[in-house]
């Protein structure tokens, strides 16, 4: 089993945090419990993620949410990058 084959595809299949604009309230509740540290908030105060190698796929950011502004999800579909701006896969 060649370990280099063996970590790209599991690096291809990890989910992490999709962010919801249009439900963020911008508490900041996401990036400030991630026990990883993985999201900062931008300038307008949302969150984005800074380190997706740190993600433990733990989901307490989902939880915590309390606008059901996150969902965990690969980010292959077609997120352009690791924040991307994607409003659809709540729905
Ligand atoms: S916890 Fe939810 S509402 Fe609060 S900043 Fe994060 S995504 Fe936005
Ligand atoms: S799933 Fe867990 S480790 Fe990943 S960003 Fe959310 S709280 Fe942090």
């Amino acid at each position: 089993m060649p370990e280099s084959t063996k970590k790209g595809s599991e690096d291809a299949a990890k989910n992490l945090p999709v962010f919801d604009r249009d439900r963020c309230k911008q508490c900041g509740i996401c990036a400030h419990f991630c026990p990883k540290g993985v999201m900062e908030l931008d300038e307008a105060g949302f969150p984005r993620i800074i380190d997706a190698e740190a993600c433990t796929e733990c989901r307490l950011c989902e939880y915590l949410c309390p606008d059901f502004g996150i969902k965990l999800a690969a980010p292959e579909n077609d997120a352009p990058g690791a924040n991307g701006g994607r409003s659809d896969p709540l729905r």
